[in-house]
């Protein structure tokens, strides 16, 4: 033996699952006007990008949950362990889980991470405690926890309705886009009690850019961006002016918020372009990021296999350190910008 970990029978036997679970942006969020439930009817079309929280899945008697991440509740009110709630009831199963949560998305960013670790949960589980549930029945559970959930399920480019939870699939070419998040966070129920009849629109944007995105013309993208949310979260955060400002400044084609914000981000030309842009991005204090549109799921499922057991990959993976069970850098870490730096 090579000095491999000693593994208990049990470690060997228990079933682990690694995920990674993308982020969100907004390319049009357009609100058509308020709903008798107390919800606004959206039309947005939300965009995957390839910037990841990690999970790990591992088979336990209860539901247990390891984070440590700022502005992330390790308790049962977090999205990842709610989701493992609301499907253990739906399913009824006795099963449980332990997850241990890397987040690398910024929390309460306009970018969805805690929706899709809610859903990398409900994916998840569905293979380890072999549910087979089809795509439809965990949109049901997925609803209830968030109405950006049942976007996650699938992933690439789609078309919410309603409160942004009726899907229609978008095919989309892949887009380069430079994400820029402050070092504060944003509301989305304050966002929205913002909103006034002056911030409506038709929904007109929206299906314009649904059809723009098969094109994968950035310059007719980026164009076309739109946030009807932008004008009630914008006052609030004078500096949600400034990072649009330095990236059209930095070369990027089109900018606008993503989501409740605070995040906003720009279109480039190609991911060389994208870099370059991120690059020239100054201010010390915010996380940039160039990260590439995805087609494909944003949600994907490996299991742990004997070979990452051997390499100690999984408790790895146990102590919080997700990186030796996904290897590489996906998503591509934050610039960090030296003070002063031009
Ligand atoms: P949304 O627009 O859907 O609210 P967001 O990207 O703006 O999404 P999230 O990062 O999902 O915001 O977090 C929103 C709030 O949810 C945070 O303030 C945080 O306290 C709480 N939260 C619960 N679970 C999670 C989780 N797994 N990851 C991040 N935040 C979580």
């Amino acid at each position: 033996m090579l000095g491999l970990p000693a593994l208990s029978k049990e470690s060997r036997s228990r079933r682990r699952l690694a995920l990674s679970a993308a982020a969100k942006v907004n390319l049009v969020l357009e609100i058509l006007g308020k709903r008798a439930d107390g919800y606004h009817e959206l039309v947005t079309v939300m965009q995957a990008v390839d910037l990841s929280d990690r999970l790990i899945l591992e088979e336990a008697a209860d539901l247990e949950l390891a984070v440590s991440a700022e502005g992330v509740p390790g308790d049962a009110t977090n999205l990842a362990l709610r989701a493992a709630t609301a499907l253990r009831e739906a399913s009824g199963t006795d099963r449980g889980v332990h997850i241990t949560l890397d987040k690398r998305v910024p929390v309460a960013a306009g970018l969805g991470g805690g929706s899709s670790d809610a859903a990398a949960v409900l994916l998840g589980l569905n293979r380890l405690w072999g549910l087979r549930w089809p795509a439809a029945r965990l949109a049901e559970v997925a609803t209830t926890l968030g109405m950006d959930v049942p976007f996650f399920l699938r992933g690439g480019g789609a078309l919410g309705t309603g409160r942004g939870e009726e899907l229609k699939p978008v095919p989309a070419g892949a887009v380069a886009l430079v994400l820029v998040t402050p070092p504060f966070g944003s509301s989305t129920a304050e966002a929205y009690g913002r909103v006034t009849p002056s911030m409506y629109t038709d929904g007109s944007r929206a299906q314009t850019m649904a059809g723009l995105l098969r094109t994968r013309q950035a310059a007719r993208v980026a164009a076309s961006l739109y946030n009807g949310l932008e004008a009630a979260v914008a006052p609030l955060h004078p500096e949600i002016a400034r990072m649009k400002a330095a990236l059209l400044a930095a070369g990027a084609l089109g900018v606008a918020m993503s989501g409740s914000g605070p995040t906003v981000f720009g279109v480039a030309r190609s991911f060389e372009h994208a870099r370059q842009i991120r690059a020239r991005l100054t201010r010390a204090s915010w996380r940039c990021w160039a990260v590439r549109t995805l087609g494909g799921p944003a949600v994907r499922v490996r299991t742990i296999g004997s070979m990452d057991r051997m390499m100690g990959r999984g408790q790895a993976a146990r102590r919080g350190t997700l990186d030796p069970v996904f290897g590489g850098s996906n998503p591509p870490a934050p610039t960090t910008i030296r003070r002063g730096r031009r």
